[in-house]
């Protein structure tokens, strides 16, 4: 049975680390601030916007939460932006996504000034991941690397294998895997072979979205496999995109959905709001 790696109790020593420095900038007259932007009725993004809302609370972290109408104008979704661009108490700034589709979602996210852009989906951010001098990584990634850390496990060397190419989770996991000296494939849904690209993995990251999608015999003997999935199984109960049952027995370690990539996704965001604080009061 494979060693678990629990995102729960990893994210709560980050968390314990992040309230410290909350607390300790409090003493110098610091507040630390994170806007929460969320448009529409979507059930999944007011839960994902509640546990952040909760995470600040726990944290010292003031949130301003901004609730906005599904029928909200791309005007005024940027008025609001630039007037928390211009807000010092507003350290970060995060829009929920998905959008309603009538927005332009990438006229939204480039419209948050870089610094204060905590998930780190400004192409400035974006660009500067990819030379490796970042100020803030994105939460999901960031979160990943983070647990590889924790848990003593070695990335130099490593073959590791990303399954999924998206902005937001595929292609930036690959570059940080990359920044720690790992050999990595991305594969995605042209990859030919996938079954025997992720079995030569000793890293097998997967993120595609496909509830159960990786089975036992896609996974070498051994291997650490970090399932980053948030799905529904035939009955409706939250999963990963591994199945973990089958999974767990031939694996080195895994992480489990829930309890596993979600809770550290959360604490990155922290960090990085707290960064953007830090940073914001050094100038
Ligand atoms: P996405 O934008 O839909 O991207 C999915 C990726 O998976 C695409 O690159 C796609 O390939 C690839 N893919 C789909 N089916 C495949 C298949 N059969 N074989 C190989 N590759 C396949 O999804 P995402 O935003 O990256 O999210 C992925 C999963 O992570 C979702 O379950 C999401 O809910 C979850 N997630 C969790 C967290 C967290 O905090 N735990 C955060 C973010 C996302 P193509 O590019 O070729 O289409």
């Amino acid at each position: 049975m494979a060693k678990i790696i629990d995102g729960r109790e990893i994210s709560a020593a980050v968390k314990q680390q992040i309230k410290e420095d909350v607390v300790s900038l409090y003493k110098q007259g610091i507040e630390v601030g994170l806007a929460v932007i969320i448009v529409g009725d979507d059930p999944a993004s007011k839960v994902y916007v509640a546990n952040k809302e909760k995470a600040c609370e726990q944290l010292g972290i003031t949130s301003y939460k901004y609730a906005l109408p599904a029928e909200t104008t791309n005007e005024e979704l940027l008025s609001l932006i630039e007037k928390l661009n211009n807000d010092k108490k507003v350290n970060g700034i995060l829009c929920q996504l998905p959008l309603p589709k009538h927005l332009d979602e990438k006229l939204i996210i480039n419209s948050i000034v870089p610094e204060k852009d905590v998930d780190a989906f400004h192409p400035q951010n974006v660009g500067k991941i990819m030379i490796g001098d970042f100020d803030f990584l994105p939460c999901t990634p960031a979160g990943v690397i983070e647990m590889i850390k924790y848990s003593g496990i070695e990335m130099s060397g490593k073959k590791c294998v990303v399954v999924g190419r998206s902005n937001i989770v595929g292609k930036p996991m690959a570059m940080l895997l990359l920044h720690n000296n790992a050999t990595v494939t991305v594969c995605h849904s042209r990859t030919v072979n996938l079954k025997e690209e992720c079995a030569n993995a000793d890293i097998l990251v997967v993120a595609i979205g496909k509830a159960k999608f990786v089975t036992a015999d896609m996974v070498k003997e051994g291997a650490i496999v970090i399932d980053v999935g948030m799905d529904r199984d035939e009955n409706g109960k939250l999963c990963g995109d591994v199945d973990f049952d089958s999974v767990s027995q031939k694996a080195g370690a895994i992480t489990p959905v829930p309890g596993g990539v979600g809770p550290m996704t959360i604490a990155m965001l922290m960090k990085n709001t707290l960064t953007a604080a830090k940073k914001q009061n050094s100038k």
